[in-house]
């Protein structure tokens, strides 16, 4: 049998930078725990204009169609601002979600103990957090029609519309489901069923679906006591499902619990391919970071826990993606820190690579 697959789409700015320790840890689950991949790269967004004069070849895109994960580093940069619209370089990962279908974000919040400081809340309500926002990535309110600015009168009219049809809010939901499934059995979906008709079909659904998986236990909440809740004590959820409006704004809500963006990882999954696996879409959080892209100084550790979910959720190596997480909780609690992480007095931070080769040091000290 052949080995997975993976793509690998750098990007730009410090996407590149973050990339080559990602690519560090490939080859450590192949040299030391027999665990292979084919492993191909290419281009997206400002580089991949530079090189065809499109942010995403159509070559690119159907090769991401046809391995089983794509990693993706970040996109964009002050060079391609005045570029038109349909060029940019945002415009590349975005035909990729589209093309693929990704219509299910998984954005972790996780705090490690050692950066339980660095959130802007008491260091008791996050230390240990762990909860899992899923998003649905590619209807609602966003891509609802009618929309756009009307004349009306008088005056101007800015429309959108929130649509949901039974089968989006459901193949959201099996995700969601079979992912409390892999962790603590417990969902709770947000919507706002008191005032949206959206939301009460929402709720129906999602309780439809969820009477399928009777170990998971389901409770619905309003999504405006969802952001106060998650502020409140967070510890109280473990997967949160919700749409695409509200999940962008409680997934940066749940996200910034946990300190830098130099730190969160995020998958973008969509239906079963032919072999059981999703289409599936691994990136950090964070952008670019043009101010500090070529100098060593970005945090890979977004990028290498992006890995890690792909062990997970596409290759059906969860120990070894606990293995990953635990190398870099360990050198984080070691004291391990780049530019993004300091806090402390007195530490000097290291740089990209060091950072790197300090969780492959903790991968050595794993076996
Ligand atoms: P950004 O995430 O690139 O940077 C915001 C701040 O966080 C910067 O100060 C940066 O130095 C810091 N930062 C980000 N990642 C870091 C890391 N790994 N280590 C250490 N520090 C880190 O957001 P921005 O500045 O708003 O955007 C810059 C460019 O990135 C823009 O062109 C934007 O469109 C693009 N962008 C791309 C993506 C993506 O590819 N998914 C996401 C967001 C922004």
């Amino acid at each position: 049998m052949s080995n997975p697959s993976i793509l690998i789409l750098p990007g730009d700015g410090i996407g590149p930078e973050v990339m080559a320790e990602v690519r560090k840890i490939i080859g450590w689950f192949g040299d030391k725990r027999d665990i292979q991949f084919d492993v191909s790269e290419d281009l997206v967004g400002g580089s991949a204009y530079d090189a065809h004069g499109t942010p995403l070849h159509d070559d690119t895109m159907a090769k991401a169609q046809e391995v089983d994960a794509v990693l993706l580093g970040a996109v964009g940069g002050p060079k391609y601002d005045d570029l038109d619209f349909s060029v940019k370089p945002e415009r590349g990962l975005l035909r990729l979600r589209k093309e693929m279908d990704l219509y299910s974000n998984l954005r972790p919040a996780q705090c490690f103990d050692a950066l339980a400081d660095f959130s802007s809340l008491k260091t008791d309500v996050v230390a240990g957090l762990d909860i899992m926002i899923v998003r649905e990535l590619t209807s609602g309110v966003y891509f609802g029609e009618p929309r756009g600015i009307f004349e009306e009168g008088n005056e101007r009219v800015g429309i959108n519309t929130q649509r949901y049809t039974e089968s989006e809010i459901e193949r959201a939901a099996r995700s969601a489901f079979e992912l409390a499934m892999r962790r603590n059995k417990k969902l709770c979906s947000m919507e706002k069923a008191n005032v949206m008709e959206s939301g009460i079909l929402w709720r129906e659904v999602v309780t439809r679906v969820g009477a399928e998986y009777p170990e998971v236990e389901l409770s619905h909440m309003y999504a405006d006591n969802g952001a106060m809740q998650l502020v409140r004590w967070p510890k109280q959820f473990d997967v949160i499902l919700t749409d695409n409006l509200f999940g962008d704004l409680l997934s940066d809500c749940a996200a910034m619990l946990t300190g830098s963006l130099g730190m969160l990882p995020s998958a973008s999954l969509g239906a079963p391919m032919a072999n059981g696996r999703p289409k599936a879409l691994y990136e950090p959080v964070h952008g670019s970071a043009p101010d500090i892209a070529g100098q060593g100084k970005a945090n890979p550790i977004a990028c290498i826990l992006s890995f890690a979910m792909a062990l997970r959720y596409s290759f059906d190596q969860g120990a070894e993606a606990d293995r990953l997480e635990k190398a870099v909780e360990k050198v984080l609690a070691d004291g391990v820190r780049t530019a993004d992480l300091l806090g402390e007095e007195g530490v000097t931070p290291v740089s990209t690579s060091e950072m790197g080769d300090a969780v492959i040091g903790a991968l050595d000290a794993s076996l």
